[in-house]
């Protein structure tokens, strides 16, 4: 499949199931960590500036955004967790969100989760992954701001991601950079491969 993207638009922000759109989309979901980079990967693989954008205060606005891609497929951009200043109420709130999203939407085909490369992955990004893993939902994982790391520890920071993540050698991994363009077709061809 080519993917020629001169349409996104946002369909719908939906709290719940009640919510979703009506639609025979595949869905990508996507999720992270406050700060990991993932508008900046959204904007960066659909060619556009300013098209995601993080909320101003992480963890207020908790709506899973479903975005249209060309007709071909939703992205649902998932609020970004980990945020330290978050209740205990709104997490609930969103873990039950994201739980219902995930484990009953049957448009969903996979789940890009991004880490940041420069650390070991959080408690909260090993959390996420087990639960994936858990209801076998497959997972691109997207290592962010690789250009912060130079090319020659690359492969210490993946075995490090890998390993504390126990990661399933059937899941894709792509080394992903918004800043000098990293891993953008990486990214697409794994997509894609959900797709088809
Ligand atoms: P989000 O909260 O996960 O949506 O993260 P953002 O995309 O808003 O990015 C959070 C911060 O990380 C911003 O200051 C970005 O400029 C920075 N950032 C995002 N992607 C990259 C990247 O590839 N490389 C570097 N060095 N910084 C990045």
């Amino acid at each position: 499949m080519k993917f020629n993207i001169h349409n996104v638009s946002i369909t719908t922000s939906a709290p719940s199931q009640a919510h979703y759109p009506v639609s025979d989309l595949p869905e990508i979901a996507l999720a992270g960590r406050s700060n990991v980079g993932k508008s900046s990967f959204i904007n960066t693989i659909l060619n556009r500036k300013n098209f995601a954008r993080t909320s101003g205060k992480p963890g207020k606005t908790q709506l899973l955004n479903f975005f249209n891609i060309d007709d071909t497929l939703h992205f649902v951009d998932v609020p970004g967790y980990g945020y330290a200043r978050v209740s205990k109420k709104e997490r609930e709130k969103w873990g039950g969100m994201i739980e219902e999203y995930l484990t009953t939407r049957p448009n969903l085909r996979a789940v890009i989760s991004l880490v940041d490369m420069r650390h070991e992955p959080s408690a909260d990004d090993v959390q996420m992954y087990e639960f994936l893993k858990y209801y076998d939902i497959p997972v691109i994982l997207v290592a962010t701001k690789a250009d912060k790391i130079p090319r020659g520890k690359w492969n210490k920071s993946e075995s490090l991601i890998k390993k504390t993540l126990q990661f399933d050698s059937n899941d894709d991994f792509i080394i992903f950079s918004s800043f000098d363009k990293t891993g953008i077709a990486e990214a697409w061809a794994a997509i894609e491969s959900f797709i088809d």
